[in-house]
């Protein structure tokens, strides 16, 4: 009697005829839409997430091995105080980026103390951080936007690339032009030539419609991903209030202007006072230092 021979599956070839990965749009193992399922918050270890993948590197790095990786990409997430969405989120990243065939590492960027937020200040800390690791761009990533398509690409865009821009809250729509809030992808060098982010918003509100005018002043235009493969679920938080809407507003009101000296260029705005080396990511702790009075007067 014969017996039933099952054939290995060949693996499948990923490569281009140079050895690169494909772009994201010729990547043949990408799913589409997402299942949401995961998002229910439960609690989720660091230890649990690093178990099941034990192939990465320190501070959650990993590049692919059946193809060159054409981009090396650090994630940037600014964080205090939502451990749950943390996890989560780097749990549900790892096989995204995993299958987009990308050189990543991840920088979880944590203010120092309990005072006002700023996080202005703790995405230039990290950026700077970003450039001793040698990538070549960065995606800053709010906590909680989750992606619903992985053909969304993270990927190092030839402009600025507002990834999160179809988000759940938000009934998925593009309220203004300069909107690049959630998840921006930028290069190095482009990130330099709008100075990073403002140094001078605090609290609640106002450094995101900050960036996208920086990047307008300088006649980019914004790249953004279709309508359905740009969705992003937000999760729930409670919301943090804006403590100053009219400083916010004058400050909005001359952005282009202060490109040249608010921003990367002012060093002695924030201090990084510790970088952990972690399984998952880079942890940094950023002293963001004294709030001004106008801005706690309101707080
Ligand atoms: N963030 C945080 N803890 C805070 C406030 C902000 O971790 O207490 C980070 C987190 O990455 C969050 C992002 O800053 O997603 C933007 O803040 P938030 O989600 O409160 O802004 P909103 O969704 O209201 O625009
Ligand atoms: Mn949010």
């Amino acid at each position: 009697m014969e017996e039933a021979v099952t054939k290995p599956k060949p693996p499948l070839k990923i490569a281009e005829e140079d050895g690169s990965c494909p772009a994201v749009e010729r990547i043949p193992d990408l799913q589409g839409a997402l299942p949401q399922a995961t998002l229910l918050i439960q609690n989720l270890q660091e230890g649990e997430v690093h178990a099941v993948h034990p192939e990465l590197g320190p501070g959650g790095s990993w590049k692919p091995n059946d193809c060159q990786a054409r981009d090396k990409i650090a994630v940037i997430i600014p964080y205090r105080d939502r451990q749950t969405h943390l996890t989560r989120l780097i749990d549900f990243l790892i096989p995204i980026l995993q299958r987009q065939r990308l050189d990543f590492r991840f920088i979880v960027t944590e203010q120092y103390g309990n005072d006002l937020f700023n996080k202005g200040r703790i995405m230039n800390a990290a950026f700077i951080f970003a450039e001793s690791l040698g990538v070549d761009c960065v995606v800053f990533h709010d906590v909680d936007m989750f992606p619903q398509d992985d053909r969304n690409p993270y990927s190092c865009p030839p402009g600025p690339r507002h990834l999160g821009a179809f988000v759940s809250n938000l009934g998925y729509q593009l309220w203004y032009k300069e909107i690049v809030g959630g998840v921006l992808a930028v290069s190095m060098s482009d990130y330099r030539a709008v100075n990073g982010y403002s140094n001078q918003f605090w609290a609640w509100g106002g450094e995101d419609d900050d960036m996208g005018q920086r990047i307008l002043s300088l006649n980019y235009t914004i790249e953004r991903p279709n309508p359905e493969t740009g969705r992003y679920s937000m999760l729930k938080h409670v919301k943090r209030k804006r403590t100053a809407p009219k400083l916010i507003y004058k400050l909005l009101g001359n952005s282009a202007n202060r490109v040249a000296y608010d921003g990367l260029n002012e060093t002695d705005k924030w201090t990084i006072r510790k970088v952990t080396t972690r399984p998952l990511y880079y942890h940094l702790y950023v002293d963001v230092g004294e709030v001004p009075e106008e801005w706690r007067a309101k707080a």
